[in-house]
């Protein structure tokens, strides 16, 4: 039966997470990002600019330049302290309400997040790599995230440290359920080169209609996948093994409790066949790799 992105009525449609204007630190107008996005085929975006008393505690209003073929969801990178190593939280929500109150001065990220999701937004945990969360951190933030920055476009531009693979599957292996996004976190301050912020990764979500609720709900309830190019077509469990459908790709991986794993490999692959038997009791999620190397994620599928 195939899962229920696959299974469900809709379309899938494209967006980035993570962005932000010069509401906060990125280099364009709100209006000027929403234009690029949409002009280069996105459905929707979120602007996700710093909430921080600095910029006034911005949830910047794209509402003005959603479209026919493209919505926006309101939303912010929300701030407060403090990570063990110091650092500010970063946490990325989508779907805030506009009057959504400024950080307290003794709000900590964990009550932030938590309040933040009270909302109604989904809250990510964004770019871990970058900035050196722990998963002693991670568990601070209890339940309350619904996803993980598997790949974070502008971290891998600047500084390699796109990843959140670590982080989400040893949360994963401990119980926590949560999915698997990829952002660009686009600052466009380096644009029209081959070290652009922006396109590099990105959610196809399933939903009835584009428009921010129902894009919401579906984020919520984990009706998307993670990209970077590859796209899938049908993910389904049957005879107890995971068959995939899929643009084409190299190599099709089923990875799991660290260091479970399956993988089929060949030269333009659209479908594959992978044996669950390892992952019973567990959870197990599939990467593709198509042959310019680029990747796509679904969420994790829990078969306990
Ligand atoms: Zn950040
Ligand atoms: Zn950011």
């Amino acid at each position: 039966m195939s899962l229920d992105a696959f299974r469900m009525p809709g379309t899938f449609y494209r967006g980035n997470l993570h962005t932000h204007s010069n509401r906060s630190d990125g280099r364009l107008e709100p209006e000027e990002v929403c234009r690029r996005y949409s002009e280069r085929g996105y459905d929707f975006l979120c602007l996700s600019d710093h909430f921080m008393a600095k910029y006034g505690f911005p949830i910047t209003d794209t509402r003005p330049w959603r479209t026919n073929s493209f919505t926006t969801l309101l939303g912010a990178e929300v701030h407060a302290p403090a990570i063990q190593n110091g650092e500010p939280w970063h946490i990325l929500a989508v779907g805030l309400p506009e009057d959504f109150a400024p950080t307290a001065a003794d709000e900590t990220g964990p009550a932030l997040a938590r309040r933040a999701a009270a909302t109604g937004a989904f809250v990510a945990i964004a770019h871990p790599e970058w900035y050196g969360l722990t998963m002693d951190d991670a568990r601070t933030l209890d339940d309350v995230p619904h996803a993980v920055e598997v790949y974070n476009h502008t971290s891998e531009v600047h500084e390699d440290r796109a990843g959140g693979a670590y982080l989400l599957d040893a949360l994963l292996s401990e119980g926590r359920r949560l999915t698997t996004i990829a952002v660009d976190d686009a600052h466009f301050k380096v644009t029209d080169t081959p070290d652009s912020d922006a396109f590099g990764g990105w959610v196809m979500v399933k939903a009835t209609a584009n428009g921010p609720e129902a894009l919401l709900a579906a984020l919520k309830a984990g009706h998307f996948y993670a990209t970077q190019g590859p796209e899938f077509r049908d993910l389904s469990i049957e005879g107890g093994a995971l068959h995939v459908a899929c643009t084409p790709v190299q190599r099709v991986m089923a990875v799991g409790r660290p260091p479970k794993s399956e993988r089929v490999a060949g030269a333009a692959l659209t479908r594959a066949t992978l044996p669950l038997e390892k992952f019973k009791g567990s959870w197990v999620r599939i990467v593709i790799v198509d042959a310019a190397g680029k990747r796509a994620w679904s969420n994790p599928i829990h078969l306990d």
